[in-house]
């Protein structure tokens, strides 16, 4: 009646759970954040879900996340009264995983031989709720979904499969009982039931967690035994039972272990670099340190708070259409929704963090904030403010810069073709590969300012890798004559070159494309008399040519641009590019 079964986790899952079995990642305190990030998640939901249905008012009252923690059976229990799930969810979102992106980060996994690039790997990723596995034999989850009247209990091992049924009698909200490994007890200097371990854990990822994380410790009972206590919050429990005769009376509180600060409320140099590092982590899943921090604040007409992370990684799923995208939305300190879109533009969709406005109604929908003018004024300044910090690590930091533009490079240009308004900053902080040195990129200022005499447009050539394009027949003049022409390989560099046209008064000129002059006046003339003796010469050969090959080439003529190649093909100056025809093609145009 109870409906057990014993069901296999996905493939992917699987692979993962045995990883975390196995242990790759030595930082294992990082199980508990996990649980009480996805308890935190789980409480934010419940709150948005009573606003709209009243029914839950009640269950969403008084939230908070307990810890408890039972040292003779070597349990950890997180407990929280939110969300809950269905039995349904928990085979959906615990039995799997749904993530876009874990199929490549398994095959990366089973390419990368070494443990520390795995564990790297891993961090990149997050592994969520499978951490727990890192420190448990067995882990157990009682939930029951707010609103629905019966609850679901999991449990395993991590070891291929897990039992689930139904069971009664459980509050809503969700428990996860962790039955600890028992080599942590002897291997290690601390155990994980260790009341001070957990405050430091806590202390350490979550102490900015919106809701109060509490825990029953025990305290010296004041100084006459026997006496009423007064509990800090009104939790407290006088309790004796084994305090043994004659040693120094204790008492049980519960205690509220995190200072639940909005970091973002809060004077930068009074925070620590640390603390901004945890929030990241909570917002954005990610294990890595990010790259840069933002913090803003917008005052006058419509008042708010803001506070972004650049991330030194990408995620795997940057370029899939399903990348999360947006950042985190607060009204008066109030969480209002993940993932918004409203706030910041698709090429920036890689910026986490979070906005906190004043003045907007907790209800608000993604539609509304879609059309809001005071939300596009944000968002045009939270623009101008990330490109301003990226030119600031260019400028200041080249080191930081270059990852960045190793791992959002590509995402950055789209701005080129999405925002007019902002192209000037982002062609800023453009770089890209050129022939003068293949270890480092440049800026398309800095190859204005090397440009030689007389030459007034901007080189470039794009193809499917570096090696195709500096074998290219077109580049043998320019190379020979020592211009530099930039090596553009991203599929999105056809189409931006295209769509912006110049830089500054500097066109950008595809070397595969139409005429293009390399000598100077008195040269030309030279070259131009000396061509003229030679399409003479040729003429016959070059309509015959013509003639042959019409169903393949326009014109078949004399050309300047090769040194030691016979022949090359070039398009019309409006022709397109073979890249950008391709691109067209797989579109289906
Ligand atoms: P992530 O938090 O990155 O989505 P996790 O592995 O931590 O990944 O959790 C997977 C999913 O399981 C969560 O997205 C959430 O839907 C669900 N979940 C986990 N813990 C809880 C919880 N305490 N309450 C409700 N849902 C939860
Ligand atoms: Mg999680």
């Amino acid at each position: 009646s109870s409906r057990v079964e014993t069901l296999e986790f996905q493939a992917e899952a699987r692979a993962l759970l045995r990883l975390m079995v196995h242990s790759i990642y030595s930082d294992k305190d990082v199980f508990l954040r996990e649980l009480i990030s996805n308890a935190s998640d789980a409480l934010d939901k419940l709150r948005i879900a009573a606003l709209v249905d009243q029914s839950l008012r009640e269950d969403a009252e008084d939230p908070h996340i307990d810890i408890e923690v039972d040292r003779d059976s070597r349990t950890l229990t997180i407990r929280d009264n939110g969300i809950g799930m269905s039995r349904e969810d928990v085979v959906g979102l615990i039995g799997t995983i749904a993530r876009s992106g874990t199929a490549e980060l398994l095959r990366k996994l089973r390419e990368s031989a070494d443990a520390a690039a795995s564990a790297d790997l891993i961090g990149q990723f997050g592994v969520g709720f499978y951490a727990t596995f890192m420190v448990a034999d067995t882990v157990t989850l009682v939930t029951r979904k707010a609103g629905e009247p019966g609850g679901t209990r999991w449990e395993s091992s991590g070891e291929g499969t897990y039992v689930i049924k139904d069971v009664d009698d459980v509050p809503h909200g969700t428990a996860v009982t962790v039955h600890l490994k028992p080599e942590d007890a002897e291997d290690r200097l601390f155990d994980y039931t260790d009341e001070y371990k957990i405050r430091e854990i806590v202390k350490k990822y979550s102490d900015f967690i919106a809701w109060p994380i509490r825990m029953a410790v025990e305290r010296p009972a004041p100084a006459t035994a026997g006496e009423e206590t007064d509990g800090a919050d009104g939790g407290a429990s006088g309790d004796g039972a084994d305090t043994a005769a004659g040693a120094a009376a204790t008492v049980t509180e519960i205690e509220t272990l995190n200072s639940m600060k909005a970091l973002w409320a809060r004077p930068r140099d009074e925070v620590e670099a640390a603390e901004y590092n945890e929030l990241y982590r909570h917002l954005s899943h990610d294990w890595t340190d990010p790259l840069e921090v933002i913090q803003m604040k917008g005052e006058g007409t419509f008042e708010y708070e803001a506070l972004l992370f650049i991330p030194s990684r990408a995620p795997l799923d940057l370029y899939t259409r399903d990348a999360k995208r947006g950042v985190q939305l607060y009204v008066k300190r109030v969480f209002i929704m993940a993932d918004c879109e409203a706030l910041l533009p698709n090429y920036l969709r890689f910026v986490k963090g979070v906005v906190d406005a004043r003045d907007l109604s907790l209800n608000i929908s993604r539609e509304i904030l879609q059309q809001d003018r005071r939300i596009q004024q944000v968002r045009r300044r939270l623009v101008r403010k990330v490109l301003a910090a990226v030119a600031n690590l260019r400028e200041n930091e080249p080191e930081k810069y270059r990852t960045f533009w190793t791992e959002f490079g590509a995402a950055v240009k789209e701005g080129l073709l999405e925002d007019t308004e902002n192209e000037k900053a982002i062609l800023d902080i453009v770089s890209v590969a050129s022939t003068r040195d293949p270890e480092q990129t440049t800026t398309l200022r800095e190859y204005v300012e090397r440009m030689k005499d007389g030459q007034t447009e901007i080189y470039y050539l794009t193809g499917d890798s570096r090696a195709t394009i500096e074998n290219s027949p077109h580049m043998e003049a320019f190379a020979a004559r020592g211009y530099e022409v930039l090596i553009l390989t991203d599929p999105v560099d056809e189409v931006w070159v295209e769509r912006v046209g110049r830089v500054d008064d500097h066109p950008l000129k595809s070397i595969a494309k139409g005429q293009v002059d390399l000598d100077s006046d008195d040269e030309r003339k030279d070259a131009e008399a000396e061509r003229d003796e030679q399409r003479k010469e040729f003429a016959e050969l070059l309509t015959w040519m013509t003639e042959r090959l019409k169903d393949e080439v326009k014109e078949v003529r004399l050309s300047s641009r090769l040194t030691t190649s016979p022949a090359c093909v070039v398009g019309d100056t409006f022709d397109m590019t073979p890249a950008l025809e391709k691109m067209y093609r797989a579109m289906g145009q």
